[in-house]
């Protein structure tokens, strides 16, 4: 039986012979992605990985299928014959293949990304399933997926181990392998040192506008941070968003056509609330931005601080609103900092304000912190540094509803004093101000 018949097969309702080959349920997974992309300081370099990753996903993966003569299409495509993709997205993938192929297709799987990256690693298991549980329980098989995934991460050794011998010297930008070549930063900077990583992620992301500036007509992607930052007097503000208990909404999902139905919505969702809100709050304003990754149901990107709530603000709406009927939310983190405050540690910080609002369990929710200067290791220590000095930091006073959210920034910008401590308002407000040179 050729592989077209038996996709067909085993999506449609007819019985199945004796001599069907049994599917499997292969799942994969990026390692570690925000790591990845932010180990590497320079936007350009963040653009590159971004870029390099998503190449890996979609056209890396469908070279794979295609030596093992799978079709690269999704089990419920329109306008081709079914093919075995149920999911690719932002570094995971879910297919349905025939057993045989499995192993193979999974080793090779788990080569491309280091191959292609020199770091970048991906997790890749395969859950065995009759045909009954591909049509009836699909979901079971998603959730005994994820179960897999999560102990196969957790039993990885921590990255590519990179020796690094006396004399060789380190590159200057991840300061963590071997330098291979001299770059200059930019354009008529002096050379640095970068490894091979480094080096191919400036490659990808140097000049080059990313998606979703041509998505929204931007003829040049920002340079740096510290251009990104420029129309809010040099702080940016880094968003990271993520629907609230979807994968197990998904998981609900009985059969493989429900679970595309489910997955398709929210990333059609996610796309258009986050291409709106960047086009309201920073293209039709000229503010530049950089959406460093979006995946399923999750985005994470750069906007200058004047931007960074409201954008926030906007997405989150847009999701809770068009989600109503299947009673979803949304929840973001964001930290607004000066713009040379390490990146890495602004993700950490993101991350941390995400997790903050999604246990918060209000719905759809926003924590965020304002960072003045550096010097504290997660959100829950910036938290308690505002107590020791109140000068450091401004922080929010926990996670705010968009209720909540929407007053606070009417208040903001109507110059009212809102229920924050008069001190911490006025740097609320210097720090979301937008420059007076931008306007
Ligand atoms: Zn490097």
């Amino acid at each position: 039986m050729n592989v077209q018949v038996w996709l067909e097969t085993l999506l449609s309702d007819q019985p199945v012979g004796e001599d069907f080959e049994p599917p499997v349920l292969l799942a994969a997974d990026a390692d570690r992605v925000t790591d990845y992309v932010f180990e590497t300081p320079g936007l350009p370099e963040m653009r590159g990985a971004s870029v390099q990753l998503k190449w890996l996903n979609l056209n890396g993966i469908q070279g794979l299928l295609d030596e093992a003569g799978l079709p690269f299409a999704f089990v419920d495509a329109d306008d081709t014959p079914p093919g075995c993709l149920v999911y690719a997205a932002g570094g995971g993938l879910l297919a349905l293949i025939p057993r045989s192929k499995a192993e193979p297709l999974k080793a090779a799987i788990e080569r491309l990304y280091p191959q292609h990256t020199g770091a970048a690693t991906t997790t890749c298991v395969i859950v065995d399933a009759d045909v009954n549980q591909v049509r009836h329980q699909f979901g079971d098989l998603v959730k005994r997926a994820g179960h897999l995934l999560r102990t196969a991460k957790g039993q990885k050794t921590a990255l590519p181990f990179f020796e690094l011998l006396p004399f060789v010297r380190r590159c200057e930008a991840c300061r963590k392998r071997p330098a291979i070549q001299f770059l200059p930063p930019y354009e008529g900077e002096p050379p640095e040192a970068r490894c091979r990583v480094c080096a191919a992620k400036r490659e990808r992301g140097w000049e080059r506008r990313s998606e979703w500036h041509e998505r929204l007509g931007v003829g040049r992607a920002p340079r740096d941070l510290e251009e990104i930052a420029r129309p809010s007097d040099g702080y940016i503000g880094v968003v990271y968003a993520d629907g609230n208990g979807l994968g197990d909404w998904f998981q609900e999902a009985d059969t493989v056509g429900e679970y595309r139905k489910r997955s398709k919505k929210v990333q059609r969702i996610v796309r258009k609330a986050l291409q709106e809100a960047l086009q309201g709050h920073c293209v039709s304003r000229r503010h530049p931005f950089e959406v460093i990754l979006i995946g399923g149901d999750d985005v994470l990107f750069i906007v200058p601080a004047c931007d960074a709530l409201p954008v926030a603000h906007a997405i989150c709406k847009q999701f809770e609103e068009k989600m109503t009927a299947d009673q979803r939310t949304m929840s973001a983190g964001v930290i607004i900092a000066e713009h040379h405050t390490p990146v890495y540690f602004l993700r950490r910080l993101a991350a941390d304000l995400l997790k903050s609002a999604k246990r918060d369990g209000r719905g759809s929710t926003v924590d965020f912190l304002v960072l003045k200067g550096q010097g504290t290791r997660s959100a829950e220590q910036a938290r308690e540094c505002i107590e020791i000095g109140p000068e450091t930091l401004i922080l929010s006073h926990g996670p705010y509803t968009l209720d909540e959210l929407g007053d606070l920034l009417n208040q903001i910008r109507q110059g009212h004093r809102a229920n924050f401590p008069p001190s911490q308002l006025h740097a609320l407000r210097a720090a979301l101000r937008q420059g007076r040179q931008a306007s």
